[in-house]
């Protein structure tokens, strides 16, 4: 009778989740904030703000939500997952350097100096990187500092960290990529990102 109990409370549970339980309350906490200048630390502690704001906003889980998530690597172990099960991982937030499912965005963030140079090779130079095997997210400054890009820097903060938890795509650009899991995630974060600041600067 016990174990029957059992069963049917987990299954219940189980069941709760997969038909849309509220997310948990998202947080953002930056462990390593280096910008070279104090004035770019506050601006980097602002988008860590916003980037939180906007997780908690159910207008914007609502659309996430409705999503269809692409992969492109064709050995991604997170093909299989269900478009619930995508934004529940990104809200539990378990990075590979920090397994614990605490609901946080645990942020390492580095400002790297590097002028803009465009070349017709490189029409669209990189605006920063993150690698596989380092905690750390580097974003340039030729494209930090440009003010047009304040909101466009919520969702490249947003795109690397989701790279922390796994989520990939190829890196050579192509028609699917901006359905892969870090660019449409990335991409509505700055939609909303953009309103936040508008609303805010009127
Ligand atoms: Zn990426």
């Amino acid at each position: 009778m016990f174990r029957y109990l059992l069963t049917t409370l987990t299954l219940s549970a189980v069941f709760c989740v997969a038909t849309g339980q509220p997310l948990p309350e998202f947080k953002t906490r930056g462990n390593k904030i280096q910008g070279l200048t104090t004035a770019r630390e506050a601006k980097m502690r602002e988008a860590l703000a916003t980037f939180e704001k906007i997780m908690n906003d159910t207008l914007f889980q609502k659309e996430l939500l409705r999503k269809t998530f692409a992969y492109d690597v064709p050995t991604d172990p997170y093909r299989t997952l269900t478009t619930r099960q995508v934004v529940e991982k990104l809200y539990k937030a378990a990075e590979w350097y920090q397994p614990a499912e605490d609901q946080t965005a645990n942020v390492y963030w580095v400002i790297k100096k590097r002028a803009k140079i465009v070349t017709v090779l490189t029409p669209h130079p990189a605006i920063g990187y993150g690698l596989p095997t380092d905690t750390t997210i580097y974003t340039y400054t030729w494209y930090f500092d440009d003010a047009a890009n304040k909101a466009d820097i919520v969702g490249h903060l947003a795109h690397e960290w989701s790279h922390k938890l796994k989520f990939a795509h190829l890196k050579n650009s192509h028609p699917g990529r901006e359905n892969t899991v870090p660019y449409a995630f990335g991409n509505l974060i700055k939609a909303f990102a953009k309103k936040y600041y508008q609303t805010s600067s009127r």
